[in-house]
């Protein structure tokens, strides 16, 4: 094919490629938008995970109807002149990029009235084509609203996960946002349901109750200075972080902004964690919000195409400022509220964990959690046990001989054709697994009432997701009830979470399903991550007994080689593996 300039529509297409990645980036760009506009109210709503309708609508200081048809045209923006001026940059948005990448992948009408005007405008772009400015009325500020996103680009349509995932996305972006600039009052609509209101107070702690639920703000400290000697010159840290009382399995929740940009860096949050050191137990990070700002020149912000990354002129005094903030900030956490890290190695193995077959009811006594009194809603009937419990190991994993456990995470055993080691975790989690799927198709799920139903905070991300989980997380024996708008009722759990702790294992849940589910189905993607977080988990120590129990009921399991996500339970060193490796061959 020869060489030949590429049309105007297709060379938009390939740009909204970069910039446009799916619906949370556009809600990303109209924010930073507003944000720059100086906007003290900003309402975010969206339909069907941003694919169906993004609105975004703010009181800032608007565009002129004149302006309208530059700001949807490329390269054209108010906050920049030359490259240079980048040293210079107070503003989150800088290329002109954004409203006609969007523009061209999507319908888009954009309403404005600048302060102070009587006139206001309206245009319209139809997936690239621009329309007529028109009069409009409306308040001061703008409006803008994108609809049916990538309908023109089938490719990057299919490539979209759920709506219910772009959803979690968006509300994250919102959230974090929200945390961020207190001083303006946000309000993010999900389908309809109002999520949450921010006052605009300017109160950070506030902010990050109303983003992240009551127990986080409850939790939330405000960053201090260092002592002046230990201060980084050229950068000011601030924000908060929550005491060590509060973790996540994940980091979702270490929110960077560098000069009020969203960032993602590993350096730092490495950097962050680190001054936590011996208050996390392994696997669990902390929640936080950290604004760092430096002067622009410090900082090269034209390094990524939605400038999710950026470059430091030195990161590592990034990473220290932010470090002896943090070491500062924890060190005045009172001694007398100790932090709640529990210690797992000796918590007994859940009810329900004993070899097959499978008993219709547990009769030992309740382990040492909030449910030891007696229950105040009637138990569930005995159920009893289903016929079909296989007599032998099934011949697909060999008879296999616990030897011991190596880092209390992995089961160390002997079968005939060499040695196994056994990802104690993933077992499990397979082994929970295929139990729910056998007890939804016969009794359902043996569950446990609460006796004090357990009260949950809940941040709008989690609300969201329980919202379209809540049948199925029933099926599965977690029986919830709305609380409020904010919180749920935990009424029973599934028996194989006894003696876990239940608010923690809940929020992973809602957190991996909010990530999308790994399952066949949304009830298979649920029952997948209730399998997970509710089973063993690694560095627990086991006694010889349990682990035999274990690979007993592995060995029963249909696919023994996998847990549910698909990650491995095993791995085999054979004899004559060993040979080689010790060079007898
Ligand atoms: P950039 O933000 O990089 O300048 P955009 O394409 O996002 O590029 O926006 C182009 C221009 O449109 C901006 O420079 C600004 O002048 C104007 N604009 C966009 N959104 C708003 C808004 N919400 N309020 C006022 N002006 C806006
Ligand atoms: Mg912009």
């Amino acid at each position: 094919m020869p060489i030949q300039l590429l049309d105007n529509e297709t060379i938009g297409k390939i740009a909204a490629g970069e910039v446009v990645e799916r619906p949370a980036s556009v809600v990303k760009e109209l924010i930073e938008n507003s944000i720059d506009a100086q906007a003290t109210r900003i309402t975010v709503s969206i339909e069907a995970g941003g694919t169906r309708s993004i609105e975004v609508v703010d009181n800032g200081a608007g565009m002129t109807p004149d302006e309208l048809p530059l700001a949807l045209q490329r390269h054209a923006t108010s906050k920049l002149t030359e490259f240079d001026d980048l040293d210079l940059l107070h503003t989150l948005g800088f290329r002109g990029e954004a409203l006609p990448s969007i523009a061209a992948v999507a319908s888009v009408r954009v309403q404005s009235r600048p302060a102070g005007s009587q006139h206001g405008g309206a245009l319209r772009v139809e997936f690239g084509a621009v329309g007529a400015t028109e009069p409009a009325g409306g308040d001061t500020g703008t409006t803008v609203q994108v609809r049916d996103l990538f309908e023109n680009v089938p490719a990057r349509r299919k490539f979209q996960r759920q709506p219910s995932t772009e959803s979690g996305l968006i509300v994250r972006l919102v959230s974090a946002y929200a945390a961020a600039y207190p001083q303006i009052a946000f309000t993010l609509i999900v389908d309809g349901r109002r999520s949450f209101v921010t006052t605009g107070s300017g109160d950070l702690i506030e902010a990050a109750a109303t983003v992240y639920g009551n127990e986080v703000g409850r939790a939330a400290i405000e960053l201090v200075e260092p002592e002046f000697d230990a201060r980084v010159p050229g950068v000011t840290v601030s924000g908060w972080l929550c005491a060590p009382t509060i973790t996540r399995s994940h980091r979702q929740q270490m929110v960077f902004l560098m000069n009020g940009r969203q960032i993602q860096s590993r350096t730092l949050m490495y950097a962050l964690e680190e001054a936590y050191h011996t208050l996390l137990m392994v696997g669990r990070h902390p929640v936080t919000l950290v604004r760092i700002d430096v002067e622009p020149d410090q900082v090269d912000v034209n390094v990524h195409p939605t400038k999710a990354e950026v470059k430091f002129a030195d990161e590592r005094a990034v990473a220290r400022a932010i470090s002896r903030a943090a070491h500062a900030t924890l060190s005045r956490i009172p001694r007398a509220e100790p932090p709640r890290i529990r210690i797992e190695s000796s918590m007994p193995l859940s009810p329900t964990y004993v070899p097959s077959p499978m008993p219709a009811v547990d009769a030992r006594p309740f382990p040492q959690t909030s449910m030891q009194n007696p229950p105040e809603r009637p138990t569930e009937p005995v159920r009893e046990a289903p016929d079909p419990v296989p007599e032998y190991p099934r011949p697909n994993l060999p008879v296999l001989r616990v030897l011991g456990q190596v880092a209390s995470t992995y089961i160390i055993a002997e079968g005939p054709e060499g040695l196994y080691l056994i990802d104690q975790h993933a077992a499990h989690e397979r082994v929970v697994y295929e139990r729910f799927l056998g007890q939804m198709v016969a009794a359902g799920v043996e569950r446990q009432p609460m006796l004090d139903p357990l009260v949950l905070d809940l941040s709008p991300e989690e609300s969201t997701v329980i919202e379209q989980s809540m049948d199925e997380l029933g099926q599965l024996g977690f029986e919830l009830e709305r609380f409020g708008p904010n919180s749920i009722l935990v009424r029973s759990v599934p028996s194989v979470a006894v003696g876990t702790d239940i608010e923690a294992r809940l929020r992973d849940i809602l957190n991996e399903l909010g990530e999308g589910g790994a399952g066949s189905s949304w009830l298979d993607s649920v029952a997948v991550s209730v399998a997970c977080h509710t089973s063993i988990r690694a560095g627990q120590t086991l006694s010889l007994q349990e682990m035999r129990e274990l690979v007993e009921q592995l060995e029963r399991t249909e696919q023994p080689r996998a847990c549910g996500h698909g990650r491995p339970t095993m791995l085999k060193l054979t004899q004559d593996e060993l040979e080689r490796q010790f060079g007898r061959t």
